[in-house]
C-alpha cells in the first residue's frame, strides 16, 4: 500500500486556536530552483533551514509545508521542552552517553531559549521543571527507576510523597512522585509560528504545499507539490513518520497518532487551587497521561495512542474526560474547550532514523514524542552533515533506529502490546 504523504487531522489544533491570525506564506506554484528543499516545517526543517541559511547565506533554501504552520504537527504537542532524556529513554547503565545526550539538550534549549528571547518570540516559555507521578506498582516501578538515573547521573530531583504532590498540583491521584528542574513548558503553536516569522528573510517558505512526489531529476531531485515543482541538488525530509513516502525505512520508522484536550479556564477556587502557576506533568509509564495548566488557569491532558490512523477524536474525547475526571472528580463533568488530535513518528528503540538516503536525499525523523528540543539539534546537524560539515556521531549518541516487522504483523504487536500495557497500567492512562 502507498505511503500517506502528509498528514490531515479531523479537528484544529487547540493552541494555534488562541493565537491571532497570521497571513500564510504563499503556496509554491509553477516551476522553481533551489538549492536545497525542506520538506516540512517543524522544529527539525526550521532548525535545518537555519543552519544552512547561516552556513551558506547565497544559496536558495526552499521550505515546504503540507499545513498553516502552528495547524500541523508541532503546533500540537504539549509544549515540554526538556533538557534531559525522558524517562523512558533514560538508561543508568549507559550513563556515559546519556551525560553526553543530556549535555546536548542543555545545549540546545539554551540556544531555543536565546532564540526566544533575542526575538522577542511570544510563546509563554517558562522553566517550570516537570513532574513525574505514579499512582500503580507498575508506575512506581518505573519512576523509581527514572530516580536511579537521575541519581546516578548526578542530576538535581526531589522525591514527593501524595500530600506534597497534591499541593503543588492540587489532586491526591497519585502516590508518589519526582520533581526535575530540568524542563521548559511552552505555548507549542506559538513557539512554531515564531520561528516561521523570524526565518531569515532569503528563506523561502510556502504554507499549504505538501511535497506529493519526490524523484530523481539527472543528479537533482524534483519535488512536486500540488500547484508547483521544484528542482534542487539536495532535499531534507524533515516531515517526521510522513517521510516514508519518499523514500525513509519504512522497516524502522511508523507514525503514531496521540491526543490532547484542554478545558476551558477553570473557576476561580479550582484555579487557585489546581492551576495558580504554569507545571506540567509527565507520566512515569510510557503508556501514561501527560497533564499540564496554561497561563490562562486551563488544564491540559495528552492520553491515549492510535496506530497509523487518526482515531475517532468523539470517542478519544470521553477517554481524555474519564482521566481528567477520576484525577480531578471535582471538575467532573469537565468540558473541554479544545480537543485533538497530532501524529509524530515513533521508531522501535526510540533512537532517530537520520542520515543521507540517496545521494542528496537526507531524513531526520523519530523524535518518540519528544522532538521540540531532540529535532532541533538534529535538523542542525543534518543540515551541517548535507554541506559537508563536521558532526557530532549521531549513531553513537543516539543509536541507530531499530527494524520492526511489516504490516500485519507490526499493527498487530503494537495493539497487543498496548492493551497489555494498558491493562497493566491502567491507573496511570
Ligand atoms: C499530542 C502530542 C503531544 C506531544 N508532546 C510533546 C512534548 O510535550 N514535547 C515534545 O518535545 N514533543 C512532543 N510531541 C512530539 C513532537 O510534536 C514531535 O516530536 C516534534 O514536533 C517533531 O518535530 P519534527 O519537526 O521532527 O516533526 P513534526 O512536528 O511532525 O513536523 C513535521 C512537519 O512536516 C509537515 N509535513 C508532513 N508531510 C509533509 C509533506 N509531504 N510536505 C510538506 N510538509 C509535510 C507537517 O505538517 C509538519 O508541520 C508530541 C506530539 C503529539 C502529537
Amino acid at each position: 500500500m502507498p505511503q500517506t504523504t502528509h498528514p490531515s487531522h479531523q479537528r484544529p489544533c487547540g493552541w494555534n486556536n488562541w493565537l491571532t491570525a497570521r497571513q500564510p506564506r504563499p503556496i509554491l506554484r509553477g516551476h522553481s530552483h533551489a538549492d536545497v528543499v525542506i520538506v516540512g516545517a517543524g522544529y527539525t526543517g526550521f532548525a535545518a533551514a537555519t543552519a544552512w541559511q547561516k552556513a551558506r547565506p547565497e544559496d536558495r533554501i526552499k521550505i515546504l509545508e503540507a499545513d498553516q504552520v502552528g495547524e500541523g504537527s508541532p503546533g500540537r504537542n504539549s509544549g515540554f521542552m526538556l533538557e534531559i532524556a525522558l524517562a523512558n529513554d533514560a538508561r543508568p547503565e549507559e550513563l556515559g552517553r546519556m551525560e553526553k545526550l543530556n549535555a546536548l539538550s542543555r545545549k540546545t534549549m539554551a540556544l531555543l531559549r536565546e532564540r526566544v528571547e533575542g526575538l522577542k518570540i511570544d510563546c509563554q516559555l517558562e522553566h517550570s521543571g516537570t513532574y513525574r507521578a505514579a499512582r500503580s506498582a507498575i508506575g512506581q516501578r518505573a519512576l523509581s527507576q527514572y530516580e536511579a538515573f537521575l541519581k546516578a547521573a548526578g542530576l538535581s530531583y526531589q522525591t514527593l510523597n501524595s500530600s506534597q504532590l497534591a499541593e503543588r498540583i492540587g489532586t491526591r491521584y497519585y502516590a508518589q512522585g519526582i520533581y526535575s528542574p530540568d524542563c521548559y513548558l511552552v505555548q507549542p503553536a506559538a513557539l512554531i509560528v515564531g520561528l516561521a516569522n523570524s526565518l531569515a528573510a532569503s528563506i523561502e517558505l510556502h504554507e499549504h504545499s505538501p511535497a506529493t512526489q519526490i524523484v530523481p531529476d539527472g543528479k537533482k531531485w524534483r519535488v512536486t507539490t500540488p500547484e508547483g515543482e521544484v528542482v534542487a541538488e539536495r532535499v531534507v525530509l524533515a516531515n517526521n513518520a510522513f517521510s516514508r513516502a519518499f523514500g525513509a525505512d519504512s522497516s524502522r520508522l511508523t507514525a503514531i497518532y496521540t491526543y490532547a484536550a484542554i478545558t476551558e479556564p477553570l473557576a476561580e477556587p479550582e484555579r487557585q487551587r489546581i492551576a495558580a502557576t504554569t507545571w506540567g506533568l509527565l507520566p512515569a509509564h510510557r503508556l501514561g497521561c501527560t497533564l499540564r495548566t496554561t497561563a490562562d488557569g486551563r488544564l491540559m491532558i495528552r492520553s491515549c495512542y492510535s496506530y497509523e490512523r487518526e482515531a475517532d477524536n468523539a470517542r478519544i474525547e470521553n477517554q481524555l474526560r474519564a482521566s481528567l475526571e477520576v484525577r480531578y472528580p471535582e471538575l467532573a463533568p469537565v468540558r473541554f474547550d479544545k480537543v485533538w488530535g497530532g501524529t509524530t513518528g515513533l521508531t522501535y528503540n526510540g533512537a532517530p532514523l537520520w542520515g543521507e538516503i540517496q545521494p542528496g536525499l537526507y531524513v531526520s525523523a523519530g523524535c518518540n514524542g519528544g522532538g521540540i528540543v531532540k529535532g532541533t539539534f538534529l535538523g542542525d546537524a543534518l543540515a551541517r552533515h548535507a554541506m559537508g560539515q563536521p558532526v557530532e556521531n549521531i549513531a553513537s549518541l543516539f543509536g541507530k533506529a531499530s527494524w520492526m516487522p511489516p504490516d500485519p504483523v507490526r499493527r498487530l504487536g503494537f495493539y497487543l502490546t498496548s492493551e497489555v500495557e494498558r491493562r497493566k497500567a491502567k491507573h496511570e492512562t
